[in-house]
């Protein structure tokens, strides 16, 4: 069910200067980015970050991606090498998060990177989210609005409807436009480094700035919170389903129609951006299963397949 709208926050320069004292105030805010909508608090203080666990419900083994406005900001807190600076300049603002050693001097709460010696950093190039930044002017900790595993929101509907009762004041941005979480890189001190998420930004993209993964990067990178299951739309999710069976919603791809469609035209950034749409709109369905149709798994595809094999585990 859809909540009240008074908790809408416009997206004008009244509201984004509101939503910057509340989080300055070390009050949760839902922002919009162009990933997926996130449950910012500011990242230097332990009781604003402990509300986003609390009001998630999520373990707090699973570290959260600190948000900032520029890449000056960003070396305030991680320690960029001349790798993690390329990529800057590449992805920056843009769904790019890098893991990287964390500044032991900075004044980000533990918490934040749940006790590891490094820390994620993205500067997210969503317009509303920019401003923000810059009127709070500090590094902002957000992981996506939703309860722990459920559907990541990419509309201030679905941030309501996940978080309920404790949904905070979201500032209304409007669609995500990319709807996928960051891509996420681990860069490591032996000059390798690790895909630990697929996302938006496609991994060739990433090869053609700082090479190709080695073979062995990846064992020694820890991942925490990239759970098998997560994005559950609290139904049985069956993959590679050329028609609906009894009892399915269909979430169709190209030619197989389905009871919707990621992307008519078969477009793997429209799939993308409808993915979450799509698996909200299956779960409020009256069927009990879900079915999806097949998916490419080259460029954005990836990041496609790794949520839906998440979300039918
Ligand atoms: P979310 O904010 O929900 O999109 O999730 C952020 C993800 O970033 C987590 O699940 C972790 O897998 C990853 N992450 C965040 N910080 C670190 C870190 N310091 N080291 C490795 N992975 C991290
Ligand atoms: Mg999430």
């Amino acid at each position: 069910m859809v909540g009240k709208a008074d908790r809408l926050i416009a997206p004008d320069a009244q509201g984004i200067a509101r939503a910057a004292e509340l989080l300055s105030a070390g009050e949760l805010v839902a922002v919009p980015t162009e990933t997926v909508y996130g449950l910012a608090a500011r990242a230097d203080s332990a009781e604003a970050v402990a509300k986003i666990y609390r009001t998630k419900g999520r373990p707090d083994f699973n570290p959260l991606i600190v948000h900032v406005a520029t890449l000056a900001q960003a070396e305030q807190l991680a320690l960029f090498d001349e790798r993690g600076l390329r990529l800057a300049e590449a992805f920056w603002p843009g769904p790019l998060t890098m893991v990287l050693p964390a500044r032991a001097e900075s004044s980000i709460a533990p918490a934040v990177s749940a006790g590891l010696p490094t820390i994620a950093v993205r500067c997210p190039g969503h317009p509303v989210m920019v401003q923000l930044l810059e009127a709070v002017g500090l590094p902002l900790a957000a992981p996506s609005a939703n309860r722990s595993l459920g559907v990541s929101p990419t509309r201030p509907d679905h941030v309501r409807e996940s978080l309920g009762d404790g949904c905070p004041p979201i500032l209304d941005g409007g669609a995500c436009a990319m709807g996928l979480e960051s891509t996420i890189v681990a860069l490591r001190d032996d000059g390798g480094w690790s895909l630990l998420r697929p996302g938006p930004v496609e991994r060739r993209a990433i090869e053609s700035i700082v090479g190709p993964q080695s073979a062995s990067s990846g064992a020694k990178i820890e991942a925490p919170g990239q759970m098998r299951k997560h994005y559950s739309p609290g139904k049985p999710v069956r993959l590679d389903a050329r028609e609906a069976a009894a009892g399915e919603f269909l979430i169709g791809f190209g030619a197989i129609a389905g009871s919707t469609n990621l992307s008519p035209d078969g477009d793997l950034a429209e799939a993308a951006a409808r993915l979450y749409q799509c698996l909200h709109e299956a779960a409020a369905a009256p069927q009990k299963r879900i079915a999806v149709a097949p998916i490419p798994h080259e460029g954005m595809g990836e990041a496609i397949a790794d949520r839906l094999r998440r979300a039918a585990a």
